[in-house]
């Protein structure tokens, strides 16, 4: 899924964008799990939703993300795929 999700890191390999600095910290590159955990504002927006983002969390990994004990098991699922912005929808499936 890495290499699916339009960062600024894939984007500069097709010689799309002259950088790969991410454009909200200015101080690192834009990865996939830069966008999706690292960068303030997506950690800011996991952990007000009651999630814990494990150490290193990768986008690979979307699916092992600890369930927040107030989510419903059957809602948990829907939550992380729609929190996500359904990046790579088929293989969550
Ligand atoms: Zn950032």
């Amino acid at each position: 899924m890495n290499d699916r999700v339009q960062s600024k890191v894939n984007l500069h390999k097709k010689t799309i964008v002259p950088d790969v600095t991410c454009e909200i910290c200015c101080n690192n590159p834009e990865t996939a799990n830069h966008i999706m955990f690292e960068c303030s504002f997506p950690y800011s927006f996991w952990t007000k939703l009651g999630f814990q983002l494990p150490t290193g969390q990768q986008v690979r990994e979307l699916h092992m993300i600890p369930k927040p004990e107030h989510v419903p098991a059957e809602h948990y699922a829907g939550l992380s795929y729609y929190a996500a912005g359904n990046f790579g929808s088929e293989e969550m499936e």
